[in-house]
């Protein structure tokens, strides 16, 4: 911390804030998680130098024997880790992975049939302004008004209409278990492949906890740093008669050199995710869920699809008197973070919206457990039925920040640049 105080105080600033965000505040974005010290440790480190394109005894650059070591471990561990026959973990992000998975077997102006981005789906599977809703044909299936889950007869009938080369399941909130085998069987019956983009449920998937899709994909995509709990990245799983397509599109496809340090990174987060220690950290992620579900549901709130399977609660704010915005600044003043989010058939538009999306994976982490879930989801509760009482929210700011210093976090981290600040004075 010493070298980046001398060399730049304002990013040291800046980064010292960060860390007494994340610590001082309940992280309850569905999409977040901490990492251990052992992958930040990996990722901040002299991997970063290298240019490794290529792959691991395929390099286009002199010095990679080590950057083979780490790139090997990782898909390695990752293929343990799902049972997949073939991973490639060099994708920078998400979108990185599914626009390579797009490349790899469509044509601009082909047909994907994937979950509209208003129902729960992600921007990368054909968003209008997204790469991918600008080059491909896109046509969308939702969720059923009366359950609020995937309706597989539309999903049928739009398949068989339009005849997709490709169909994508996934979504970014989507509360409820995704039946992939549904998917695999409509995708068989016009013949289209199956690209099922894991990204939320990664963890949850690894534990056992949600039914893999690798069985019935013909390519798997993820982020790493979601349930996952590793950094921020991507990655494909294939069978291994798409390796070489594969390989190919992600370099030279959509990147050039890979990030090495990254990569090292997922390598670490793959191996704690294969720990016995891991499974247990899932399951109490969908505890917690669950219980965040049933204390709101007990206090009058209606949640989409009626709870959860997974990580995630959506609650329809539409009957409160609050919007999704409103929501998630005043519960920002309170500590809690979380996101705004459409639900489906929301009246309002995508900047405003009529619900939040609150998830359990990084409170899980810091070790909140059922109890703890519970006396939240009471504050969030009494602060969006009354939500200009200023009083209550700086008493509930009070009472996470009690929670917060019960469940410590990068403690030795913080005390570093606190011992870097004390030398100035
Ligand atoms: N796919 C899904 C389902 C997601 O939820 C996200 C991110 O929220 C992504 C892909 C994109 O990941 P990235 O932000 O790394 O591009």
């Amino acid at each position: 911390m010493q070298y980046l105080y001398e060399t730049d105080r304002e990013i040291f600033r800046a980064l010292k804030a960060e860390i007494e965000r994340q610590t001082g505040q309940l992280e309850m974005i569905a999409s977040e998680n901490f990492v251990s010290e052992a992958v930040m440790e990996a990722e901040g480190s002299a991997f970063m130098n290298k240019y490794a394109e290529g792959y691991p005894g395929r390099r286009y650059y002199g010095g990679c024997e080590n950057m083979d070591v780490v790139e090997r471990l990782a898909v390695e561990r990752l293929n343990m880790l799902f049972g997949s026959e073939f991973a490639n973990v060099q994708p920078h992000s998400g979108s990185q992975a599914n626009m390579a998975v797009y490349f790899a077997i469509l044509n601009p102006g082909d047909t994907i049939l994937s979950m509209s981005l208003a129902h729960g789906g992600h921007l990368s599977h054909g968003a209008r302004v997204s790469f991918s809703g600008r080059l491909f044909n896109v046509v969308h299936y939702g969720v059923s008004k009366d359950t609020e889950q995937i309706d597989f007869d539309e999903v049928g009938a739009k398949a068989l209409k339009h005849r997709p080369r490709l169909i994508v399941a996934g979504a970014s909130a989507y509360p409820r278990t995704i039946n992939f085998e549904e998917f695999k069987m409509i995708a068989d019956e016009v013949g289209a492949y199956l690209m099922v983009d894991m990204a939320h449920i990664a963890g949850l998937v690894a534990a056992g906890i949600h039914p893999s899709p690798v069985p019935f994909a013909d390519f798997v995509t993820s982020t790493t740093h979601k349930t996952l709990r590793g950094p921020r990245g991507g990655f494909i799983l294939a069978k291994e008669q798409y390796a070489r397509l594969i390989n190919s599109q992600i370099f030279p496809g959509i990147q050039g050199g890979p990030l090495m340090h990254v990569i090292a990174a997922k390598a670490v987060a793959f191996k704690e995710a294969l720990a016995a220690e891991f499974k247990t950290y899932q399951q109490n992620i969908v505890k917690n869920a669950r219980q965040l579900a049933t204390t709101l549901k007990d206090r009058g709130f209606r949640l989409v699809s009626g709870g959860t399977d997974n990580h995630m609660v959506l609650v329809d704010l539409t009957d409160k008197k609050i919007t999704g915005k409103e929501a998630e600044e005043v519960l920002e003043m309170a500590g809690i973070t979380v996101n705004k989010n459409a639900i489906p058939f929301d009246p309002q538009p995508p900047t405003v919206t009529s619900g939040i999306r609150i998830g359990t994976p990084a409170i899980t982490t810091r070790g909140l457990t059922e109890k703890d879930v519970e006396e939240v989801a009471n504050y969030i509760a009494d602060i969006l039925l009354d939500p200009s009482n200023d009083s209550l929210i700086r008493d509930v700011r009070l009472k996470i920040k009690a929670i917060c210093d019960r469940y410590p976090l990068y403690t030795e981290r913080l005390e570093r640049y606190n011992a870097v600040l004390q030398r100035e004075k």
